[in-house]
């Protein structure tokens, strides 16, 4: 597409990292036309919600997605303002105004699931920087915490608030913490790292019900055993915000079905990023969606490139990192393609190692563990590998 056949506007609904970063990169890439947000928040970065952020070590000035003088400096209009509906040609926001737009970026992320068992009970969840406040402000005052749910979200929350010196108890339904998202070995590294800075891991075993006795959550097991602390919190994972295609007629019951550069199937000139975005992956020959903040950004940049006529970047492999106590967990390829792993770097014991995920003779993904820069020395050879593996 030549410059010349931009479209005239463009309107991107939500203000997340997958927002934010199209905006900025639609101007990066040459678009001239208008450029409006409209978010419910104002950008900011979520990661740090469950680290840094949580423990007091960064501000909200520190989180904030904008850049020197941005918004200004991009001249993109941001509006504070919840969208209602998309469909093509135009944005309904909840307060009955409707905003044209020749092309429209969704990218709404997702809201922390809360199960009905924890209706009318003080239990936190963490999506938002509001939460995240919240739980900060609690903590401040508690010596023990109870985590429902050993994901990413709640592994980081319980070495956080370990780290600050509280007790604290993981309960997880899977045989380790983060087995659904590693798998069962590199969640037995990452165990080792909380039993060894002293929290208390329920593995293998679920939440059966929540019990209100004397203003206290009581959270009853599945096994019988009742757990309570001054503080309980829920990771239990996130639920996609699609309300704005309701009515459209697609189906997002697996996410917003894209191509491969982010144009949603069946509604012309609106495209999906980010957590909601299930983009056609050439490799599995269907489509994908992935929950983390690289992948979000970079499909983001996609997505802009693609409405303003500039050249693609080279897509990377995906990647997410955690960082939980000192150990910085960072995984980069597509474990999904393998078919075996193995330690191929340290013990599993020491304190840095990488876990290779192979598909046949190919690396097609490494996990490591320990200093960031650990990644540095395998990226090389997991591009390479992986492009030979995807080739064939
Ligand atoms: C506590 C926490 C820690 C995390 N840590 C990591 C990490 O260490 N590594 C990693 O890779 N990933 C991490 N993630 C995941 C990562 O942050 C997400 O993948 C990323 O934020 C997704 O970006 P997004 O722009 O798609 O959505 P979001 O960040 O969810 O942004 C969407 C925005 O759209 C707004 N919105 C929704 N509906 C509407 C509407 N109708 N109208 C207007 N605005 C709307 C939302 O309020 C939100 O502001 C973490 C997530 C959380 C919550």
């Amino acid at each position: 597409m030549s410059h010349e056949q931009q479209p005239e506007s463009v309107v991107i609904v939500g203000a997340g990292v997958a927002g934010w970063r199209a905006a900025r990169d639609l101007r990066g890439a040459g678009y001239g036309g208008t450029v409006t947000v409209i978010g419910d928040e104002a950008p900011y970065d979520r990661p740090p919600l469950s680290k840094q952020y949580l423990s007091g070590e960064y501000d909200d000035a520190r989180i904030s997605l904008y850049r020197g003088e941005e918004p200004a400096s991009l001249d993109v209009t941001v509006r504070e303002a919840r969208a209602a509906l998309v469909r093509p040609g135009e944005v309904a926001l909840d307060d009955g105004e409707t905003v044209a737009a020749d092309a429209i970026i969704v990218a709404t992320g997702s809201a922390a699931r809360r199960p009905a068992m924890l209706d009318g009970h003080d239990i936190f969840t963490l999506r938002t920087r509001e939460d995240a406040r919240a739980l900060r402000a609690a903590l401040a005052e508690a010596g023990s915490l109870l985590v429902l749910g050993g994901g990413f979200i709640g592994a980081e929350v319980a070495a956080t608030a370990r780290t600050a010196g509280l007790a604290v108890t993981v309960v997880e339904l899977q045989p380790t913490l983060l087995g659904g998202a590693l798998g069962v070995e590199c969640g037995r590294r990452i165990e080792r790292v909380h039993r060894e800075h002293g929290v208390e891991l329920v593995t293998g075993v679920g939440v059966e019900r929540l019990e209100a006795r004397d203003g206290d959550a009581i959270v009853v097991l599945a096994d019988g055993r009742e757990l309570s602390a001054d503080v309980a919190v829920a990771g239990f994972g996130a639920e996609l915000n699609l309300e704005v295609f309701a009515g459209t007629g697609i189906d997002v019951t697996a996410g917003v079905q894209c191509d491969e550069f982010g144009r949603v199937e069946g509604l012309p000139g609106i495209w999906a990023a980010g957590d909601i975005a299930a983009w056609h992956d050439p490799v599995l020959g269907e489509p994908v969606r992935r929950e983390h903040w690289q992948v979000a950004g970079e499909q983001a940049s996609i997505v802009a490139r693609t409405i303003a006529g500039g050249p693609i970047a080279k897509r990377n492999p995906p990647y997410f990192w955690s960082d939980q106590f000192d150990l910085k967990v960072q995984v980069f390829g597509r474990p999904e393609l393998a078919d075996r792993e193995e330690w191929v770097s340290g013990e599993d014991v020491e304190p840095q190692s990488v876990r290779g995920h192979y598909c046949g003779e190919h690396l097609v993904a490494v996990t490591t563990f320990g200093i960031p820069r650990l990644l540095g020395q395998w990226r090389p050879q997991v591009i390479e590998s992986l492009a030979a593996a995807t080739a064939s």
